[in-house]
């Protein structure tokens, strides 16, 4: 038994279907699960599936042998028993040359054909501080970007001078083959000599190297927001690498914050968490503390006598703001009884002499009593 999908299952068409309703079927479940747009769930596996049992049905021969056998083949392994050396499908005919250029034009961009090209982004990891995002930062920093070679504008040809691309005679598209699982197909790319523009350079510009991109020194401003999370991005339109030969538009730059660790502070969305260890007097007495806080003023820690170890304080609106609900988090401070490795001698002296009147006597009468009335 195969656990696999009837074929004709797979792609909802009658065991009769005709070699068009294959078709359209299989183009109308593939536009829907093709992995590098679909949003559905499992989508690769379901293209996956769409595109065998297109491959086995729109072959009569191999159709003929599902029909007979099912699944399980003269072969014993379900795709063995279909040919398998892996099938070959044209899915650009099929599919047409529409679909291949939306798949494979939104990053790199498609070339020649939808002219609409673009350089790619870059990513560059910026590290702020817990004071930096405490009411927000504006962040100055220089690094080396890619621009456009001031000497070719961008193009790498030397004096702009251009010639047909040989690799794919000026069309800017080359017909690959790929192996998806089982399968090879064919696919239409941009073309990686050109780029898709079909024209490469008569002569190479020499300052760029022909590439058509020299790094700046650049300076680089920008404004962290207040509360902002690790992770977060901040887009810069049009400030990441110039498209191929110049020609189409700049990618962007991405920034991604990282939040360097802070010694005490720990961080809970908008709230700030520390833990303060506190000697015994101090939670029996109580006592307040003053560090300086994120802002530069003074955090008070007002410990009430007779907070227990292990209790939280509340400061309230005195941590990070919040991203969604525009006010500010609160510092919780968890109060820890701070255990004394060693003592000396004089600190042990005190504690034998007062220890009877720090011991709990009500527990220790009770259980006299309860002994006592046992005894009776
Ligand atoms: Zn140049
Ligand atoms: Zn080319």
């Amino acid at each position: 038994m195969s656990g696999k999908r009837d074929y004709y299952e797979v792609l909802g068409v009658e065991k009769n279907a005709t070699e068009s309703d294959l078709k359209n079927a299989f183009r109308s479940l593939a536009r829907k699960y093709h992995p590098d747009r679909s949003t559905e769930e499992n989508a690769e596996d379901k293209f996956k599936e769409i595109q065998e049992a297109y491959a086995v049905l729109s072959d009569a021969e191999k159709r003929a042998q599902f029909d007979r056998f099912g699944h399980d083949g003269p072969s014993g392994s379900p795709f063995g028993g279909f040919g398998g050396g892996g099938f070959n499908v044209n899915f650009e005919d099929i599919l047409g040359g529409d679909f291949f250029s939306n798949i494979f034009g939104g990053g790199g961009g498609s070339g020649g054909r939808s002219g609409r090209r673009r350089g790619s982004d870059i990513r560059l990891l910026h590290t702020v501080s817990l004071f930096d995002i405490y009411s927000g930062s504006t962040e100055e920093t220089e690094l080396e970007l890619p621009t456009s070679c001031d000497e070719c504008d961008g193009s790498g040809a030397e004096g702009g001078k251009t010639k047909t691309c040989s690799d794919c005679s000026g069309q800017g598209r080359v017909r690959m083959r790929q192996s998806v699982g089982p399968f090879v197909q064919d696919v239409v790319r941009e073309c990686p000599t050109c780029h898709g523009a079909g024209q490469t350079s008569a002569v190479s510009c020499s300052p760029c190297d022909g590439t058509g991109q020299a790094m700046k020194s650049t300076t680089l401003r920008f404004n962290v927001p207040a509360g902002a999370e690790e992770g977060t991005r901040l887009r810069m339109r049009g400030r990441g690498q110039p498209a191929p030969q110049g020609k189409g538009q700049q990618g962007d730059l991405f920034i991604e914050i990282e939040v360097e660790e802070h010694p005490w502070f720990e961080r809970s969305g908008p709230d700030l968490i520390m833990s303060l260890p506190l000697g015994y007097a101090d939670l029996v007495l109580g006592t307040s503390i003053n560090i300086e806080h994120l802002d530069g003023k003074n955090l008070t820690i007002k410990v009430p006598a007779g907070t227990n170890s292990g209790e939280t304080l509340e400061i309230r609106k005195r941590g990070l703001p919040g991203r969604r609900s525009g006010g500010r988090g609160d510092v919780i401070v968890l109060v820890k009884l701070h255990m004394p490795k060693k003592l000396d001698k004089k600190t042990k002296k005190t504690l034998l002499e007062i220890k009877p009147s720090l011991a709990p006597k009500d527990m220790l009468e009770r259980i006299k009593q309860d002994a006592d009335e046992r005894r009776k």
